[in-house]
């Protein structure tokens, strides 16, 4: 085992019953009704004793449909974690990953796994915006053959201009990845730029705005060469038929999980201002479906204080992010409970 691999700590997710679960950027909202019942029609017709179709041909379709790429454009994954690792794999070890932190941990676990060396390339203090030309400086190293900017950045919630974007694509010399996990709840994206950058990949996942966490569905968009080179890499049957045919089934059902993410979004706005009210705590604006947010006391004593009170969150203290947490925008019922117990916590 190398070295790097034993000093990595094996993914811990809590768990918890009985919760208020706001941790994880779920989608919070019960899964829609009709969408469950057209979900159990389809299946109904499969036979599941054959194997997954290894090219997901019919939920590449919808995707096609849904985001305008080409077919040869798309790959799904078992979850855009899974895409991530397949990416690193095909394009990166041996040699350096560029990452903006504070970001979502996958990026380094997985470039650690694929044998690449994670590069972290700070955002700035204040707003977490990413420092255009640090990036495009670690961008333009040979050395670097991935670079990763996540938009909206989870867990800061904030968005890299298309221009910005457009700078480091143009200063690359591998591939640059923006995750648009959280796409759907700020409507922003760099798909525009796809045609004219055969180094842009762009993930999207259905575990956020669709409600398929527990599916594990996740796509990338990128130029079919890219495509190309990843399936070397994959595994032939990584995403199982039930999950192929609920992403599609979802995509056949937008104005359901439009109008939800509308309502997420008007809640988050709500939320925010509610959550700065409390005295001492400071709100990171947010186009996602989370806030980051910081507290004067200890981040774990804040965790501590919640989880008591029945409410998961997640505490991101670290030297990046001291005494920060992160909320999930849940439910109207679920925010005010946690706003009530973060105040009492806070108030002991
Ligand atoms: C949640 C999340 C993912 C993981 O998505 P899956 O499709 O569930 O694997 C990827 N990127 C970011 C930034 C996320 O927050």
């Amino acid at each position: 085992m190398s070295a790097q691999l034993r000093d990595l700590v094996p993914y811990e997710v809590p768990s918890c019953d009985n919760v208020i679960k706001l941790d994880a950027n779920e989608n919070s909202y019960y899964f829609p009704r009709p969408v469950m019942e057209a979900i159990n029609d389809a299946v109904g017709a499969q036979t599941f004793n054959r194997y997954p179709d290894a090219e997901t041909r019919y939920l590449r379709e919808a995707i096609s449909s849904y985001t305008g790429v080409d077919v040869n454009g798309i790959m799904a994954g078992n979850g855009s974690d899974e895409l991530i690792f397949n990416l690193l794999l095909t394009f990166a070890s041996g040699g350096k990953v560029a990452i903006t932190t504070p970001t979502f941990g996958m990026y380094r676990i997985h470039s650690i796994i694929a044998g690449a060396e994670p590069v972290s390339v700070p955002r700035r203090a204040g707003d977490f915006a990413v420092d255009v030309p640090a990036v495009c400086e670690a961008a333009a190293s040979p050395e670097t053959k991935v670079t990763v900017v996540c938009s909206p950045n989870n867990p800061t919630g904030n968005i890299t201009s298309l221009e910005d974007i457009e700078a480091v694509l143009r200063a690359a010399r591998g591939l640059v990845i923006i995750d648009e996990a959280y796409f759907e709840f700020c409507g922003e994206t760099v798909l525009p730029l796809l045609d004219r950058y055969p180094n842009l990949v762009v993930l999207r996942t259905f575990s956020k705005a669709f409600g398929l966490a527990g599916l594990r569905v996740g796509y990338m968009l990128a130029d079919p060469a890219v495509v190309q080179a990843v399936r070397r890499v994959k595994q032939p049957f990584n995403l199982n038929a039930y999950s192929q045919i609920a992403a599609a089934v979802v995509l056949s059902h937008l104005s359901v999980f439009k109008k939800r993410i509308r309502a997420i979004c008007r809640a988050r706005d709500r939320l925010l201002p509610e959550l700065a009210k409390i005295p001492g705590v400071e709100c990171y604006p947010s186009r996602a479906n989370f806030i980051l947010f910081r507290t004067p006391l200890k981040a774990a004593d804040i965790f501590q204080g919640l989880l008591a009170r029945g409410i998961l969150i997640r505490n991101m203290d670290s030297p990046d992010l001291r005494n920060c947490l992160r909320v999930t925008v849940g439910q109207p019922e679920e925010n005010r409970l946690f706003l009530q117990a973060l105040a009492e916590v806070l108030n002991r």
